[in-house]
């Protein structure tokens, strides 16, 4: 018998994707890992060249603003470049707390807790308060941080298919026979496809069932809700939601996470979480700059920045719809009334395909980001462009005349694009 061990690192020598990224990057049509020249504006400087930015989260456009920039300066005067410790031990700098507190105060909750990034936010909350013996229902399109909570926690994994009630109902069906405590998790703005959780009818199936709800609004939060609290404060249920996360690498502007919910879940993170406990504190810069993102959001500037953003998807959206490309239908709200997202995505199918529209879409001066499996279902691959409540309506027409001149020419080589969204 051989005492020797196969070696650990074969698996990344001649792994199917590795090579079919060296082949797409040495033929210049990878669509990651693309350098910024500058900041995430709604033109940017990207590889030397101007680039219309259709692929940023900076929502609200509030990287630049003068009062964020200086919210990330008195706190890098004041506090140095890193707090070199746990928030636990050495890192808890008052602007945490004041983070914390304005959230809660904000998103209407007893108490919130800032991790370091929003990924660490669902796996430390995830893998924490579930346990083995309880069960987790996510839906199949929630983000790749709240799988890896659910698995790390070693709860059942119920998934059911993507924003389906009727199979959320099956499921929890299921799960009640399980036998231990049940938690529903889902996306409130899915980050791909843009589209929205139906938080009442989850609420009321959750009630039903007697199992908890989180919702994950790190593209809800900054963008949706008359207060831009996110997709269950649009709803009018954020009182039903159990515990509701968000970022603020997106519209606030930074980076980090938070969960808001009553005070004591909170508290029990606070003393439980490993991915809370066992990181350096988020650095001073990212927290002041963060707050003072908040700050603007919660003050009379915020809720114009908030039309901007969702009147600027509609625009993109329709105007793609109107070139004949396959978008996101708008989303029903149930009371009449709908709504855009600003992610607006583009279905194109194929995965190569995508790849090659997006080339096209960069050389004629236009960034969008790329979706293939596994972060889209099999054969579901799309472009997946964004807006920011900065962008002008000539900007968004440059990039629409783009979109329509690269289209023509490339379906008269590949074939015809999708013409519905699904
Ligand atoms: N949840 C969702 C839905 C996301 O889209 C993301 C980031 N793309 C995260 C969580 C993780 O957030 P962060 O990037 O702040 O770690």
């Amino acid at each position: 018998m051989s005492h020797t061990a196969i070696d650990v690192f074969a698996k990344v020598r001649g792994h199917e994707r590795e090579a079919q990224l060296r082949a797409a990057r040495d033929a210049d049509l990878l669509p990651y890992f693309r350098t910024l020249d500058g900041p995430a504006r709604p033109v940017v400087r990207m590889e030397g060249a101007e680039r219309i930015m259709l692929g940023s989260n900076n929502y609200l456009g509030l990287t630049e603003d003068a009062r964020v920039l200086q919210g990330a300066r008195d706190a890098l005067e004041q506090y140095g470049t890193g707090l070199t410790g746990s928030r636990l031990l050495n890192g808890t700098i008052p602007l945490h707390t004041q983070l914390e507190e304005e959230i809660a105060d904000w998103m209407g909750t007893e108490d919130a807790i800032v991790f370091t990034t929003g990924h660490q936010a669902n796996v430390g909350t995830l893998g924490t308060l579930l346990a083995p013996g309880d069960t987790v229902v996510a839906d199949s399109g929630d983000h790749a941080s709240i799988l890896d909570g659910c698995l790390l926690s070693k709860a059942k994994l119920r998934p059911f298919r993507h924003n389906r009630l009727d199979k959320l109902e099956r499921t929890l069906e299921k799960a009640a026979g399980d036998g231990g405590g049940v938690l529903v998790v889902v996306d409130g703005v899915f980050s791909m496809e843009g589209d929205i959780a139906q938080v009442p009818a989850i609420c009321d199936l959750c009630e039903r069932f007697g199992a908890r709800l989180m919702v994950d609004e790190a593209h809800g939060a900054g963008v949706l809700g008359p207060t831009g609290a996110g997709t269950a404060e649009l709803f009018g249920v954020a009182d039903r939601v159990d515990l509701r996360m968000g970022t603020f690498s997106k519209s606030l502007a930074s980076c980090g996470g938070f969960i808001a919910g009553s005070r004591e879940v909170v508290d029990y993170l606070r003393v439980s979480s490993r991915a809370f406990l066992f990181t350096a504190a988020a650095v001073p810069a990212a927290v002041g700059a963060a707050l003072a993102a908040l700050r603007v959001l919660r003050s009379p500037d915020g809720p114009p920045l908030l039309a901007a953003v969702l009147d600027n998807a509609r625009y993109l959206r329709d105007g793609l719809q109107e070139r004949g490309f396959a978008v996101v239908q708008p989303q029903p709200l149930g009371d009449g009334r709908d709504v855009v997202t600003p992610i607006v995505p583009v279905l194109v199918g194929d995965d190569w395909k995508a790849v090659l529209l997006w080339k096209a879409l960069y050389d004629a001066g236009v960034f969008v980001n790329t979706a293939l499996h596994p972060a889209v279902p099999p054969g579901g691959a799309l472009l997946r462009t964004s807006v920011m409540a900065s962008h002008d309506r000539a900007t968004l027409d440059r990039a629409l005349d783009a979109f329509s001149s690269v289209k023509a020419a490339f379906e008269a080589e590949h074939g015809p694009l999708p013409t519905s969204f699904h």
